[in-house]
């Protein structure tokens, strides 16, 4: 499985160079698009509500959960940049997939952006659900045949995947996260996707992935235990210490 695992570590730069984007944007940018985190109890709990955002069996031919949501090491390594507003943590789930494999509402929504500014590079599309939540698709092929207010279900295809380098063979994966509706606090998919996570965790590209405090080597250790994100929040990764380290020697 080394094919998919050089697929993450070439997709930084780029996501790097996001995250400076981000940064370099005016804040009267950012602020128009980034209203207050909803209250936890005006967002629906997590219930298996939702699907997968593809169809057919998993594989390494069609798609795999190539990195988890969470402290990821991967997400640890760049908490003071990529993720740095995220508290840290990758704050959702990356599917290794081909370019050009459909992809699908997780749930019944309505369209809420079309290559807007939450992320994800070169397309991207929201959907709104019930409860309070949406959920973005991140890294797509090409910009989605889809517009604003365009209601949707379950299942339907709302776009292609891509690749996060634009390349097609060197970072070809999904993002997908779940997020409040004002886009301030983001959710681990996993118990609100009705999926066999178990399965799909063990034949993944990253095994686990995560990054160990040995101060607390069990801490955020296992997909389903990862924390909720709030942008702008304090890094959740500052950990005494860490295993692996950084690269280089840096903390
Ligand atoms: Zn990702």
């Amino acid at each position: 499985m080394a094919f998919p695992l050089s697929i993450q570590q070439r997709a930084q730069p780029t996501t790097r160079a996001f995250a400076v984007l981000c940064v370099l944007l005016p804040s009267s940018f950012a602020a128009a698009h980034y209203a207050p985190a909803l209250p936890l109890g005006a967002v629906a709990q997590p219930a298996q509500q939702f699907g997968l955002p593809f169809a057919g069996a998993p594989g390494p031919d069609s798609w795999l959960l190539g990195q988890s949501y969470g402290s990821t090491t991967g997400a640890y390594r760049q908490r003071r940049s990529t993720y740095g507003n995220l508290q840290g943590i990758h704050a959702g789930l990356d599917f290794s997939a081909p370019c050009g494999t459909p992809v699908r509402a997780i749930g019944d929504g309505v369209v809420a952006e079309v290559d807007g500014p939450h992320g994800s590079l070169p397309h991207n599309v929201v959907i709104d659900h019930a409860g309070n939540l949406s959920s973005l698709y991140g890294h797509l092929l090409q910009r989605a045949s889809l517009r604003p207010g365009q209601k949707v279900t379950r299942g339907q295809v709302i776009g292609q995947s891509g690749d996060s380098q634009g390349t097609c063979i060197s970072a070809p994966h999904l993002h997908l996260e779940l997020r409040d509706r004002a886009h301030q606090r983001f959710f681990n998919p996993l118990p609100y996707i009705a999926a066999d996570w178990n399965t799909l965790a063990l034949a993944g590209s990253f095994g686990r992935g995560y990054e160990y405090d040995l101060s607390a080597p069990r801490k955020w250790q296992t997909p389903d235990s990862q924390p909720p994100a709030l942008r702008g929040g304090r890094l959740l990764n500052e950990f005494a210490r860490p295993w692996p380290p950084a690269p280089g020697g840096a903390r």
